[in-house]
């Protein structure tokens, strides 16, 4: 017997590289709603943004090595894996389809971008396939689109946990871990000849050194 929650929660993101804002936040989703494990899931081609500056290898191996030291938390790879524009709704039917229309499926997205949700791919028939979490960031703080807004406001929920109890159709912004941290920073950190010391995981910044990432 257990008393953890079926159901699957995902990460998704660009990871470029992975940072603490991404672990701890995954780590606090895994709690919050009770799972045994959380997936974080790279995309190949992120459709509103600049590509990654590394290569998809690059990104899923500093994953690897950042989550190895975290109990529960998990990799999925199908993003890189059908390469091509990663459009999150095509990739949440393919988790739906493995594991079925019963089970929760809560897809978990940082405010910064969820409040651009309304330039996705379909991104109404994203509640269709999966919850939204939403965590809060620190430094994004600007009013939602009225469009989302008004979308999002018949699905809103308190409680995340309650989530798991429906295959999909809810709402819940969070305010978990708040690590002012980002990707760009880390970048630029580098550019600039700096060490991303406590932003990311020892791991990941001797990769990232091994590998001569980021340095323009
Ligand atoms: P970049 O600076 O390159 O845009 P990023 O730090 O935002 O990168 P992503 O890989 O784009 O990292 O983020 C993946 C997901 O994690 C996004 O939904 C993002 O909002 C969320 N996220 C990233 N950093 C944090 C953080 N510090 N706190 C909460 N959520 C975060």
């Amino acid at each position: 017997m257990t008393d953890k929650n079926a159901g699957l929660a995902v990460l998704g993101g660009t990871f470029d590289p992975v940072h603490y804002g991404h672990l701890h936040s995954a780590v606090a989703v895994r709690d919050l709603l009770s799972v045994d494990s959380i997936r974080l899931m790279p995309s190949y081609m992120p459709p509103h943004r600049n590509l990654p500056q590394t290569s998809a290898s690059q990104r899923l191996e500093m994953l690897r090595i950042a989550i190895s030291q975290y109990d529960g938390l998990e990799l999925d790879e199908r993003e890189i894996l059908r390469q091509g524009v990663s459009y999150t709704i095509d990739t949440l039917r393919s988790l739906r389809s493995d594991i079925g229309p019963q089970a929760a499926l809560c897809f978990v997205l940082g405010f910064d971008s969820y409040r651009t949700l309304n330039e996705w791919q379909r991104w109404q028939e994203l509640s269709d396939v999966a919850h939204l979490l939403v965590l809060a960031r620190p430094g994004f703080s600007a009013a939602l689109p009225a469009e989302i807004a008004l979308w999002a406001s018949d699905k809103m929920v308190d409680e995340a946990s309650r989530m798991m109890e429906s295959p999909c159709g809810n709402i819940c912004c969070v305010e978990l871990v708040q690590l002012e941290i980002s990707a760009t920073e880390i970048r630029q950190m580098i550019a600039a000849g700096g060490s991303p010391e406590e932003m990311t995981t020892q791991g990941v910044i001797d990769y990232i050194r091994q590998q001569g990432l980021y340095r323009c």
